[in-house]
């Protein structure tokens, strides 16, 4: 998962970029990347978190109206400087490239790249193939003279990238002498929403980001969604451009509601918080039906994105609901962090038990989900060290059993405790007195019940296995698995 962002103004946009990496860092801490320009490109790009890679002297270099940022969290390719986003090409134009996502047809496409066109890959990112996919298509002998010649330019070329590229992806581009471009897969896996302002000189200033965490403190007005399939072009001039290519069922990311999205964001036209709220609500149903004689005198999150469900699954059961783990915030979140024993030692450090909230109660701990079940049993072991009497188990998000290739890292089926025991394995595996697991009707009801939305079945592959882009088969799980656990292995 990773997050970007793309801001088109007319005052200098690095220090909002800047900002917009901060409100987006949840969705990846690795590296992080500055794209903007002027009259030429500038870039500032670095390993870790954004206040560790940026400074006043590498900002003040970052100059420009028209800019783009990435947040990382390999999904595919290696984790070096090298793999960094935003990529560019000088030819033709100069174009930099950044997105939110997975190419499932990597290898094929990489293949095209370098034996068709001729062109040289610098590292293993997939962004760096579709960029000069892109760049390809946009190569001309004549080049279009007007804007409106240069955006049929880019619908045909768009166009031929959603034929040829499978998977997701939500992509920002800029391109010098020309302005800024987004544009979207046609089944809008990954999200993508906008946001406008008027700024000083009564202009518009356009915002493209993967969550509008960012809107309200920069002074932007959410304007929805880019729609799966869509292309905008935003002309230097300011012109703007638009036109659906494509138009598919739209599938998008149900997991993002689940765990991803910050909870103050809103996706495809709803609000994560309220997806949240609801899951706990159908959790809270489904617990009273299932286990009657079962009630916790306690609902305690693993913070903090299981806090929304949570509140509300101890508000419909009528118990309390307790932060009896106090979460060390200047800690990584433990699934983001790539590499199993990183993510074991950390548990300990970032989760704190309070003994009061637990000692001799039954404790209910709500996740947001199990994907490996470390985590989960870890939690589960402090409870009881700390007292707890009896410890029951609810997950927001039904059994993960199978990986993504969207964009989110759980690349083998291997590393998925539902992809290789049943539910009662699982109980017995975490050492809890009940374990619930949302169905997945009721998770797709919380996240479609209101708004004005258009999603009409949102991707759930990882938990049902029914890879939505129909890009997947069993052999193809198998090679990007091994692709994947060799480019963690640094091979
Ligand atoms: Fe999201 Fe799961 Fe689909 Fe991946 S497979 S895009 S995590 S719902």
């Amino acid at each position: 998962m990773c997050g970007i962002a793309a801001i088109f103004s007319d005052k200098p946009v690095a220090g909002e970029l800047y900002d917009s990496i901060i409100h987006l860092q949840h969705r990846g801490q690795d590296a992080a990347g500055i794209m903007t320009y002027d009259e030429r490109m500038h870039k500032e790009k670095g390993m870790g978190l954004a206040k560790e890679i940026f400074n006043e002297e590498n900002m003040s270099l970052l100059k420009g109206t028209i800019g783009i940022s990435h947040n990382r969290y390999p999904t595919h390719g290696g984790f070096s400087h090298g793999e960094v986003q935003p990529f560019w090409t000088s030819v033709p134009y100069g174009i930099a490239l950044a997105h939110n996502g997975n190419l499932t047809n990597y290898n094929e496409l990489a293949k095209e790249v370098t034996k068709t066109e001729t062109r040289y890959l610098n590292t293993t990112s997939d962004s760096e193939v579709l960029l000069h996919l892109f760049a390809d298509e946009l190569h001309q002998t004549i080049p279009p003279q007007t804007d409106e010649e240069f955006f049929d330019l880019l619908c045909e070329s768009v166009t031929s990238i959603f034929n040829k590229v499978k998977g997701a992806y939500s992509v920002t581009s800029i391109i010098i002498g020309k302005g800024l471009v987004v544009f979207r897969d046609p089944q809008g896996i990954r999200p993508l929403v906008k946001g406008e302002r008027k700024n000083d000189s009564g202009k518009t200033d356009y915002i493209f980001a993967s969550e509008n965490t960012m809107f309200y403190p920069l002074g932007y007005e959410p304007k929805g969604m880019v729609l799966p399939g869509e292309l905008i072009y935003i002309a230097e001039n300011g012109k703007v451009f638009n036109k659906r290519l494509v138009k598919k069922e739209f599938n998008p990311c149900i997991f993002e509601y689940v765990y991803f999205a910050r909870p103050d964001a809103t996706l495809n036209d709803v609000s994560v918080y309220r997806a949240r709220l609801r899951m706990g609500q159908n959790l809270a149903t489904a617990w009273k039906n299932k286990y009657p004689d079962i009630m916790p005198d306690i609902v305690i999150p693993a913070p903090s994105t299981a806090n929304t469900a949570a509140l509300s699954f101890a508000h419909e059961l009528g118990v309390r609901y307790s932060e009896g783990l106090y979460k060390n915030t200047f800690i990584g979140r433990t699934f983001i962090m790539p590499g199993q024993r990183e993510r074991k030692k950390s548990v300990r450090y970032k989760l704190v038990p309070q003994e009061l909230e637990i000692r001799d109660k039954k404790v209910m701990i709500m996740d947001d989900s199990i994907v490996r079940g470390n985590t989960s049993r870890e939690i589960v072991k402090m409870l009881k060290d700390f007292g707890a009497r009896e410890v029951y188990f609810a997950s927001a998000c039904p059994p993960v059993i199978s990986p993504c290739f969207y964009g989110v890292d759980m690349p083998t089926k291997e590393e998925l405790i539902a992809g290789r025991m049943t539910k009662n394995e699982i109980q017995e595996h975490l050492e809890v007195d009940a374990l619930l697991y949302q169905e997945i009707s009721d998770l797709v009801e919380a996240v479609t019940r209101r708004g004005d939305h258009y999603i009409d079945k949102p991707c759930m592959a990882c938990l049902d296995g029914n890879y939505i882009a129909n890009d997947i088969d069993l052999n193809t799980i198998d090679k990007i698995g091994q692709m994947r656990t060799s480019h963690r292995n640094g091979n």
